[in-house]
């Protein structure tokens, strides 16, 4: 396992308005927005946090607009809620699977890639749900402890 650089392809307006035209989501200039953080930060935020930020940018968005946007997302599946922390609401527009490393000094949540995760005891098992993660301290974070 290897924890996640940040990937160098940003994803355009246009290149999200296709996406959504192809889950069937009207394209509206919020919807946009949104979905363009999402997936352009990775940084798996909470509503709250989509919501301070855009509206910097976007001072007419409604914090209702985030909440039933994230919504729609997650009913029609280009989004998923991140498991790490289960007492907030984290959204991850990254749907192949990998786990995620909580930080638990700066509340960071990365993405972990997942290669050659061999688990056994599972014969005649059917498996709906796979999550895995982590917490601990990431590495700026365990630098800054050194000091
Ligand atoms: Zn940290
Ligand atoms: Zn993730």
């Amino acid at each position: 396992m290897e924890l996640n650089k940040k990937p160098s392809k940003r994803w355009s307006l246009e290149d999200v308005r296709e996406y959504l035209t192809k889950h069937n989501i009207r394209a509206s200039f919020y919807r946009l927005k949104i979905f363009e953080y999402l997936i352009n930060e990775r940084t798996h935020p909470t509503a709250e946090e989509i919501f301070e930020t855009l509206k910097k940018e976007i001072p007419a968005m409604s914090r209702g607009t985030v909440y039933n946007t994230l919504k729609l997302f997650l009913e029609k599946k280009i989004v998923q809620l991140v498991n790490v922390e289960k007492n907030e609401a984290r959204y991850d527009a990254t749907l192949s699977w990998h786990g995620h490393f909580k930080c638990l000094r700066c509340g960071k949540v990365f993405d972990v890639h997942i290669e050659n995760l061999k688990l056994s005891g599972l014969d005649g098992f059917e498996i709906y749900e796979k999550h895995l993660d982590l917490k601990g301290l990431c590495p700026s974070c365990l630098k800054s402890k050194k000091i």
